[in-house]
């Protein structure tokens, strides 16, 4: 049944590529599967997928610990500073970066391990009271903030839309921080590359594609409702 969604979701990421004239090598899809059981991973491992999604360290650490050692963790959630140093070595890549004393954070413990950390700059593109990220306004002094870290490297930026009925209403946003990563890529910052967004979730990937998205992080178009009953 996974493997069904799994299969829809391909079709419609080819799809989207297709109309946007882009190759499907481009977009990366991570599979976002915070809440569920390892089994449910397995599933879409199984189906050859490497790269996956948590939000939460605690769950991220447990499934890193019990599930096969060549899946590449994306940590996507709000990251507290006391809990970096025990992601910065597991972790393909850190999307949810939005201050300066974060990034501080993840370069002490880079250091310690002696390893650069990669990172996505998460933008709060359409300023919702309710989510994490610097505004579109701060990005780019962030972005030079966090490039004379040698710890950390900037590969791109992330966010996350708001939520909505009519994908279309979206649009505009991923148009924004394509702008905005092509804006920053023209500041030639050393230390820093714009080769990542991190945009599109079940609700508008097709959309965040068209407009540029090279990761889309799906997660109930892929696993089903999240059940939160427990927690
Ligand atoms: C949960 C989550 C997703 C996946 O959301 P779906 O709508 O279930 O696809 C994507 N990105 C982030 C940051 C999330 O927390």
């Amino acid at each position: 049944m996974l493997k069904d969604n799994l299969f829809d979701v391909e079709q419609r990421i080819q799809a989207a590529c297709d109309r946007a004239g882009r190759d499907r090598s481009e977009v990366t899809l991570i599979a976002v599967s915070k809440t569920k059981p390892e089994s449910d991973l397995q599933e879409i491992y199984d189906q050859g997928i490497r790269d996956f999604g948590e939000n939460k360290v605690q769950e991220l650490c447990r499934k890193i610990e019990n599930m096969p050692k060549d899946i590449k963790w994306h940590m996507i959630g709000h990251l507290q500073r006391n809990k970096v140093k025990y992601i910065v070595d597991q972790v393909e890549l850190i999307h949810s970066v939005d201050s300066f004393r974060l990034a501080e954070e993840i370069n002490i413990q880079a250091k310690k391990k002696e390893i650069v950390v990669p990172i996505l700059v998460e933008v709060n593109i359409a300023q919702e009271e309710s989510k994490f990220g610097v505004s579109k306004e701060d990005a780019i002094e962030l972005v030079k903030q966090i490039a004379a870290l040698d710890g950390v490297q900037i590969k791109g930026l992330m966010t996350i839309a708001p939520y909505v009925v009519d994908s279309e209403e979206n649009r505009g946003y991923f148009r924004k921080i394509k702008d905005l990563s092509v804006d920053i890529e023209n500041e030639n910052i050393d230390n820093v590359c714009m080769d990542i967004i991190s945009m599109g979730m079940t609700g508008d990937f097709e959309v965040a594609i068209e407009e540029g998205s090279t990761m889309v992080r799906v997660g109930t178009g892929i696993f089903g409702e999240r059940d939160y009953s427990n927690s």
